[in-house]
Parts: structure tokens; C-alpha cells; sequence
């Protein structure tokens, strides 16, 4: 198989190039300025994109050793790359810059993970007079689309384990934020073969036909709950198989023994990190009525203390939100809670300056049937909420449609385990939250996803066994 080697220089992403010359405006959320733009690809260039990706599939797929080498390259490429990849992915998203930096190295590792694990055959051993082995085989060609809210990291969980199974791929970011996805697309075309990897940006309907498209054998998605149901019901189409990693409300249940300032600092930025526009951020807190004042104040002493600004500027901790409508959709829930009757204990308005800035707001007295609590906000703005009895908060935290994540603070390990272990969510963690291991399968509950992510459960989502038995002659 010939790869191209990591000498290779970085040219411009496999975008194919178009009959249309249609061009997509990337805006910068610190300024609300256009700052770049990206081909606004039509539909119809799908149908040779796919092609491409189902030739390239044939060799791609017969080499392992070759896959693990071009895979390792790529993640050197990609770390080589991090000092054009982190700036331009905080002028298009909004993140502070190490976070960017944080997105870059995640995708590197995330590369060099997948690259070392290959599932050989294995046996079936069941007693009966016949030899039978499971063999794992790549479905061909898989299309990614994801979200603008971690474009590097989220597209890596997609592109990493595919390709590694021995997968070509054909991926979608959000029109957003495409820059900084091109030129990783352009990085990884240095150490891989040509269209194992093809980046395709532009408005809807691009997404909606490359997940109806024929030519596809899988599509990974991850994104908001309505776009996933249609993504589901495109793929339908082909019976394509379907991994869906969609949004949650996570709560955090804080116990009768928490140590309100040991936690307030992990608590803050478990809700607040990039900005609140994290999937399995903490959207919601529920706190014990007796330690329910100190945490409201805890967490508005922190919410204050906060240095929101420009991602590029180097005291930054809380960039902007991404986007106009995001910003529209926080304000609207805000807006919503303080006329169900909840108050502002910190933030609650936008800083005067351009872009879609909004000062990180801590919400008290909420109602529990306001929308800011029963849906997903995905911006800066938490709801606390006091509870008298631990089996109502349980409860509560169960009772939206959502099920991704969820964690439990307290003192007690045990108890706070116990506890727990009554949530219905994928992932639940104890006296911190939104931790991940590359290691870990990562899948969420009810309206939160379909399939599983992450570890070699991620690489199986990506294969298809294939099982050859054959009497044994000895
Ligand atoms: P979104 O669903 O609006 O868009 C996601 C992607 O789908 C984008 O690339 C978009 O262009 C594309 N898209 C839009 N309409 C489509 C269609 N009809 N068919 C195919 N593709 C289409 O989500 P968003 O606003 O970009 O991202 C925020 C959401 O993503 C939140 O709900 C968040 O919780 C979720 N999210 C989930 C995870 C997870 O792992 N569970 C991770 C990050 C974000």
C-alpha cells in the first residue's frame, strides 16, 4: 500500500474541488466578523467523493501494519501541526487557546491509541467437533458529521477508530467552524493515503444526503437530538448502521457531607468549561437545602472571579459562545427561568463589547419545571437547585429525556458510589465530571445517543465480524 509519507507538504484539504464556487463565511465569535471562509460544497459532489472512498477502501483495508504506521505518522504530523491548527481553531470557535491546544494534543493521542490496537481472529470454543473463528472486517466507507463545539477532538473520536478498523471516511464538520478541520485534513493527508480522509464543509443539505448516501456503510454522528433522529431516519435509507453521540442535561448531586470550597473550583468548570458548550457538561445542580445557600454563593464567587474574553488573549478562562443563535437560545432560557420566578446570583447579561460574549450566570431559586432545567442549555448558564430528600434529587436528575452523564460530590466514597449507581446515564462520576479516558466506552442513555464510543467498543462499532467455521481434522 502506498502511503505518502509524513514528509509530505501540507497542501489544502481533500475537498473536492466543485462545479460551484460557492463559498461559506466562518465568522469569529470574539467580533462577530467574517474572518475566512470555506467552499460551501453543493450535494451533488458527494456521489464522487464517496467513490473515491470506496477505492481507496481496497487497499486501505488489507494492510494492517501499513494502517498502524500511516496512523502513527499522522499523529506526529498532527502535533507538528498544533501551532497552525490551536489559533485558527480559537478564531473559529472561541475557546481559549490552551484549550485549543488541549484539542490538538487529544487528537494526536486519540490516533496513536487506535493505531495500536488491531483485533486479530479469535476461536470459538464451545465444545461441538468444529473449529470456528471470529474475524473482524472494515464496512467500507463511514461518514462523520460533528458539532462546532469541539471540532478537532469530536471529529479524532470519529476518524481515529474508522480509519484504524480499516475504514476510508468522508467527514462533515459543522459550517461554523470548518477551518481548522481543512487544515487537520490537509495535516492528515501528509500521512495517509489519498481520499482514506476527505473533508467535505457546507450548508444543509450536505449533511442530510451524506447521510442518506448509498456509498456509505456507517454514519457517526454527533450533534443535537433532532438532528440525530433525522440522520437516523437518512441512513434508514441504505440501512446503513448508525452511531449517534447526541446531547445531555447531566446533574450533579451534591451530598449532606460535601465539602462545598474543596469542590467549588471542579464543580464551576465542570459546568462552565468552553463555555458551558460541552455535551456532558454539568447543566444542572442540585444541592442539600442545609448547604444550599454557601454552594449557590460558591459558584457565583467563582462565576465573578471569571476573566471572560478573546480566546487569543492570554488571561482569557471563558471565551464566547460560538454563535448568534447559541447566545439567542442561553439568553432565552435565561430570560424564561427569571419569569418562572428564579433569580440571578451572578452574571445574567452580556459584557459590552462585540461578539457573542455572555458572563458566566449562576441561576438560583429555579423552578424545576423551567426549560433551563428539563433541557439542554449548552452556553454559560447553570441552575442550582435545593432538595430536602436525596430520593427526589435522584429522581429529578433521572427525569429528563436525556441520559449521558451525571456525578455524585460528597465526602463519603461509598455513599457517593452507591448513589451513583441509582443514575440512569452512560457515564457517572464521582467528585468530579466530564472526564474521559481514550481507554472507556463512551455511550449515553435514552434520547442521549445509540451505539458506543471510545476504547475497542469504539473500534467494534466500526467493524463487522465474519465468522468462518470449518470440521476439525484432528
Ligand atoms: P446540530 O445537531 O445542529 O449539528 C451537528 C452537525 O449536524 C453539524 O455538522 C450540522 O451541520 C449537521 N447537520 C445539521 N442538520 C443536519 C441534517 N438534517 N442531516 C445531517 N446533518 C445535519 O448540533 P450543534 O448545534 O452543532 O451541536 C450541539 C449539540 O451537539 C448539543 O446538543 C450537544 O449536546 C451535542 N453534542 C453531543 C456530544 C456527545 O458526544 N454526546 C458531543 C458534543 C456535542
Amino acid at each position: 500500500m502506498a502511503t505518502n509519507g509524513p514528509g509530505r507538504t501540507p497542501t489544502t484539504a481533500r475537498a473536492a474541488p466543485g462545479p460551484r464556487a460557492a463559498r461559506l463565511a466562518v465568522h469569529d465569535p470574539a467580533t462577530g466578523e467574517a474572518f475566512g471562509e470555506a467552499p460551501d460544497q453543493h450535494p451533488d459532489e458527494l456521489d464522487a467523493v464517496v467513490t473515491r472512498a470506496h477505492r481507496a477502501w481496497r487497499s486501505w483495508r488489507e494492510d494492517p501494519a501499513a494502517r498502524t504506521a500511516a496512523l502513527l505518522a499522522a499523529a506526529d504530523a498532527v502535533e507538528a501541526a498544533g501551532t497552525d491548527l490551536a489559533p485558527l481553531l480559537t478564531r473559529e470557535q472561541g475557546k481559549p487557546l490552551a484549550e485549543s491546544y488541549a484539542e490538538v494534543t487529544r487528537t494526536a493521542a486519540r490516533l496513536r491509541y487506535f493505531a495500536a490496537l488491531a483485533p486479530g481472529p479469535r476461536p470459538i470454543t464451545d465444545g461441538r467437533p468444529v473449529d470456528s473463528e471470529i474475524h473482524w472486517r472494515p464496512l467500507g466507507p463511514v461518514a462523520a458529521i460533528v458539532p462546532w463545539n469541539f471540532p478537532l477532538q469530536l471529529a479524532s473520536a470519529k476518524f481515529a477508530p474508522a480509519l484504524a478498523a480499516g475504514n476510508t471516511m468522508v467527514l462533515k464538520p459543522s459550517p461554523l467552524t470548518p477551518l481548522a478541520t481543512r487544515l487537520l485534513g490537509s495535516v492528515l493527508s501528509t500521512a495517509l493515503p489519498r481520499d482514506v480522509l476527505t473533508v467535505v464543509t457546507g450548508r444543509e443539505p450536505l449533511g442530510a444526503r451524506l447521510a442518506a448516501h448509498p456509498g456509505i456503510r456507517h454514519v457517526t454522528f454527533t450533534g443535537s437530538v433532532p438532528t440525530g433522529r433525522a440522520v437516523a431516519r437518512g441512513a434508514a435509507t441504505s440501512l446503513a448502521r448508525v452511531t449517534l453521540e447526541l446531547g445531555g442535561n447531566d446533574a450533579a448531586i451534591l451530598l449532606e457531607d460535601t465539602d462545598v470550597e474543596q469542590i467549588a473550583d471542579r464543580l464551576f468548570w465542570a459546568a462552565f468549561h468552553n463555555c458551558g458548550q460541552v455535551c456532558m457538561a454539568v447543566k444542572r445542580v442540585y444541592a442539600p437545602a442545609r448547604l444550599y445557600p454557601q454552594v449557590v454563593e460558591a459558584l457565583a464567587q467563582r462565576a465573578r472571579d471569571t476573566v471572560v474574553g478573546p480566546g487569543l488573549d492570554p488571561g482569557t478562562r471563558l471565551g464566547p459562545v460560538n454563535n448568534a443563535p447559541q447566545l439567542a437560545r442561553v439568553e432565552h432560557y435565561t430570560a424564561r427561568a427569571l419569569a418562572d420566578g428564579a433569580r440571578i446570583a451572578a452574571g445574567g447579561h452580556r459584557p459590552k463589547r462585540p461578539g457573542h460574549f455572555h458572563a458566566p450566570t449562576i441561576l438560583a431559586d429555579v423552578p424545576p419545571g423551567s426549560p433551563v432545567v428539563t433541557q439542554e442549555q449548552f452556553g454559560p448558564v447553570l441552575p442550582v437547585l435545593p432538595y430536602t430528600r436525596l430520593d427526589e434529587a435522584v429522581e429529578a436528575a433521572n427525569g429528563t429525556g436525556f441520559g449521558l452523564g451525571g456525578s455524585v460530590w460528597g465526602t463519603d466514597l461509598d455513599r457517593a458510589q452507591e448513589v451513583a449507581g441509582q443514575l440512569e446515564c452512560g457515564t457517572a462520576w464521582i467528585n468530579h465530571h466530564a472526564e474521559l479516558s481514550l481507554a472507556q466506552p463512551f455511550a449515553g442513555t435514552k434520547d442521549s445517543g445509540v451505539g458506543v464510543a471510545g476504547g475497542p467498543w469504539g473500534l467494534y462499532g466500526n467493524l463487522r465480524p465474519f465468522v468462518v467455521h470449518r470440521p476439525r481434522t484432528a
